[in-house]
């Protein structure tokens, strides 16, 4: 009797804690949500003060989770500039870039890019007497999933197989300018780049639904298949029928480096997907993408899940292979 109450203690501790433990607190998200997207930064437009902050930011972040430099690289910062489409305006803007080296002495020399833009389009049209565009949705919550999962390894104290780099991109919103640029001069070689999860609006599930996600270009490649395998016992589940998955595979950050290389309609590149919850709500690039509407239980929760992920995945013997065939590992690219 005694050994079966102790039994029955123990299992509602195991259950509690998975259903309850949560190792970045929803507080510290709303903190970084609210600072990052409150109405102060302004929307975060690109060549912005405030996207100066926000890079600060991060990286403190990045340096409080026990992240480094890329070796070889002086400060998280990687600066780069554009041409704006619109207006001709020359722009600085900066990524930023924190590096865990991997626990494995053979896979490390291989990364996985764990990524997310922080920029936004800043002040706009005024809607309803709101002209700031928060850019709380897009793409706050996807930064908080890159600086809670650098977060949640260091408070777990769990080292990944293989290395990985967290990325915050600049320029996203004005075509993708921090991701291809880090593709044109890649810090860690793109031949031992193994797999590039970026995150897009995961703020808002109302339409797809509480602990479910998608992943863009889900056909093209073997990771949707590994997820499914993944998530068989997990609450966290893939819905790839939300939208229009495969086109969605060229609208962010995730596509510069699945198309590192194009000829015609061919693709040479690292395997490469976005995960995003938002599927038809009306708040994208408007006013009221505020960081006050965003599901931070939700968000936390899926800080832990893919922290989980990351973990399992940087220890697997072959990575993630394109099966469409119009993708190409970028070892095979010839000019
Ligand atoms: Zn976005």
């Amino acid at each position: 009797m005694k050994n079966l109450f102790r039994m029955i203690i123990g299992l509602l501790i195991v259950i509690s804690g998975n259903l309850f433990a949560q190792t970045i607190p929803v507080d510290t998200v709303r903190t970084w949500m609210f600072d990052l997207a409150g109405d102060h930064m302004r929307g975060r437009a690109n060549g912005s003060v405030e996207m100066r902050q926000a890079a600060d930011y991060i990286a403190a972040r990045f340096l409080s989770a026990g992240l480094r430099p890329v070796p070889g690289s002086y400060s998280f910062f990687h600066p780069f500039r554009f041409t704006a489409r619109d207006d001709g305006r020359l722009i600085h803007e900066q990524n930023v870039i924190g590096y865990l080296e991997g626990a494995d002495p053979q896979l490390k020399d291989e990364c996985i890019v764990i990524c997310a833009h922080y920029d936004h389009i800043g002040i706009g049209q005024a809607v309803e007497g709101d002209s700031i565009y928060n850019g709380a949705d897009d793409n706050i919550s996807g930064t908080c999933g890159v600086m809670g999962i650098a977060q949640a390894l260091s408070v777990e104290n769990k080292r990944p197989a293989r290395s990985v780099l967290f990325i915050s991109w600049a320029g996203e919103e004005m075509g993708l300018q921090g991701s291809r640029y880090y593709v044109k001069h890649p810090i860690w070689s793109l031949e031992n780049t193994a797999l590039v999860i970026n995150f897009e609006l995961l703020g808002r599930p109302e339409s797809i639904g509480r602990n479910r996600y998608y992943l863009t270009g889900a056909s093209f490649s073997t990771l949707a298949d590994s997820l499914s395998a993944f998530n068989a016992n997990r609450s966290w589940q893939m819905d790839n029928s939300v939208v229009d998955v495969d086109r969605l595979m060229f609208v962010s950050d995730n596509a510069a480096f699945a198309a590192a290389y194009r000829k015609d309609r061919e693709f040479w590149g690292v395997v490469a997907h976005t995960f995003a919850m938002e599927a038809g709500g009306d708040h994208v690039h408007r006013p009221h993408d505020g960081p006050e509407l965003i599901d931070l239980e939700n968000l936390a929760h899926f800080i832990d899940y893919m922290t989980d992920l990351l973990m399992h995945f940087s220890a697997q013997d072959r990575a993630p292979q394109w099966t469409d065939a119009r993708f190409h590992p970028v070892s095979s690219y010839k000019e």
